[in-house]
């Protein structure tokens, strides 16, 4: 294990935050055997030495990437139309990942930037990555799990020689021949767990990472076959589709990582979405000819839905989409409950936390989390909430800030005060100890119905 983020969720979390090392290395593996010729690639350019790190995608979940070069939410490569939720990593749970992921992967390679693509084939490698270790394929949980994908040596994972199959020849057939591959892989790494179970639980090391390696040189073959399908699917282009490009300028932000957050974009009614480039671009090609609506997610700003035509092989390019007018420096992603892309029962980049069973049929009350933000240290923030006239309840709703002093899944976290009818607003000043908050909202009620927005902003100078 190599990340510490992974780490520490891995003991805090439940199990479907256990990390299977080598993610890394597998990939890599797999990259180096497909060579500098794989179609895959050749499409990617540059981007294709990102799916390595990438590969780690859907251990991020709810979490926000700050790197050197890029800011951006792992869940905006983690929850589309196909995929309405957060999915377990072991078996049989992450069985259901296989054919969203394996289309939207496709789909994303053929229809966005080589760098969006390869964030959403850095989902698609993680769930497939994790499968192949022996306690997920074997749905082995407790100190048992980590003991056992933890020992591997990763500098052993290479496929000198290895020629990547290809799973079939189009879309279907190659889903069915991903799908059949990947139960080959739980097979295969089920009964390596079974065959080292003995020396983990013994303490024998030595004599369980030969049969873990087994699993991991699997999996990277896998993924080497998975890789190179993709690629040489995504060569066959349809002449009949149109490309759609535009130009969004976001809100200013006084934050030095908010700022760099790109806008998202998505079509509404569809599994089309994409992140705009560094200068505000964004482009779909390989889109099929048809209405479309169009909306753009920025912190604090929501588009108006835009309709969009597109006749067969055109190529338009739309209006620059301006959402820095009239903003405020609110830091919360569809802060007015209007976006519900992802599914119709929620609200984007808001989740739903589940309770215990027990406490969930003793009450109507849900908390709905939003994304992680950062704050800036000596930076004071409010939280801010514009009620509806209905929400009008004697133990009515609340929306309170959620506060850690790191990004981890585990971080011990801390509640505001909260602001409810009738209080103006929360104050919280960034520290190293408060240097992340999620607003929450608890209500009994959708927080549609009663609320019109929320709001974390950066105070005014006095
Ligand atoms: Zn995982």
């Amino acid at each position: 294990m190599k990340l510490t983020l992974t780490l520490i969720s891995a003991v805090l979390l439940s199990a479907d935050a256990f990390a299977w090392g080598p993610h890394t290395e597998i990939a890599q593996a797999a990259l180096d055997a497909m060579g500098a010729d794989d179609p895959l690639v050749r499409q990617l350019g540059p981007d294709a030495k990102r799916l390595a790190p990438y590969a780690w995608m859907a251990d991020f979940r709810q979490s926000l990437l700050v790197r050197a070069d890029e800011v951006f939410y792992a869940d905006d490569y983690l929850l589309f139309p196909a995929a309405t939720r957060h999915y377990q990593h072991l078996c049989p749970e992450v069985e259901q990942t296989y054919s969203p992921y394996f289309r939207r992967a496709l789909q994303a390679i053929r229809t966005e930037s080589t760098h969006n693509a390869s964030r959403w084939i850095g989902s698609l490698l993680h769930f497939t990555t994790d499968t192949g270790s022996p306690p997920h394929a074997a749905r082995i949980v407790g100190p048992t799990h980590s003991k056992m994908e933890g020992w591997v040596d990763e500098k052993l994972i290479h496929l000198p020689g290895y020629q990547p199959q290809l799973f079939g020849a189009d879309d279907a057939s190659a889903e069915a021949g991903f799908l059949r591959r990947m139960q080959g892989l739980i097979e295969f790494s089920k009964e390596r767990a079974q065959r080292c179970r003995a020396d983990v639980d013994g303490d024998r090391r030595a004599a369980v990472e030969p049969v873990v390696l087994e699993s991991a040189l699997e999996t990277a073959r896998v993924t080497a076959d998975l890789l190179h399908t993709l690629g040489v699917l995504t060569a066959k282009a349809n002449d009949d589709d149109a490309t759609l490009t535009g130009k969004v300028i976001v809100p200013k932000i006084e934050h030095a990582t908010m700022s760099r957050l790109p806008a998202k974009v998505v079509l509404l009614g569809t599994s089309y979405s994409t992140l705009t480039e560094p200068d505000g671009t964004f482009t779909f090609r390989h889109l099929p000819a048809g209405e479309y609506r169009l909306v753009v997610i920025a912190p604090g700003r929501v588009s108006e839905a835009k309709p969009v035509s597109l006749a067969a092989a055109a190529t338009v390019t739309l209006e620059p989409v301006d959402l820095s007018q009239g903003t405020d420096g609110n830091l919360v992603r569809n802060g007015t409950f209007t976006v519900r892309w992802v599914s119709a029962e929620a609200f984007d980049h808001w989740s739903l936390r589940s309770l215990p069973g027990k406490l969930a049929a003793k009450t109507p009350v849900r908390d709905w989390d939003g994304e992680w933000i950062p704050l800036q240290s000596g930076v004071t923030y409010h939280l801010t909430a514009r009620w509806k006239a209905t929400a009008a309840d004697a133990n009515g709703p609340q929306v309170f800030l959620r506060t850690k002093a790191k990004p981890d899944g585990g971080s011990i976290t801390t509640d505001s005060a909260p602001v409810v009818l009738g209080t103006k607003e929360v104050a919280v000043t960034g520290s190293p100890e408060v240097a992340w908050a999620q607003v929450c909202i608890r209500t009994s009620q959708s927080p549609d119905t009663v609320l019109e927005a929320v709001s974390l902003r950066q105070a005014l100078e006095k």
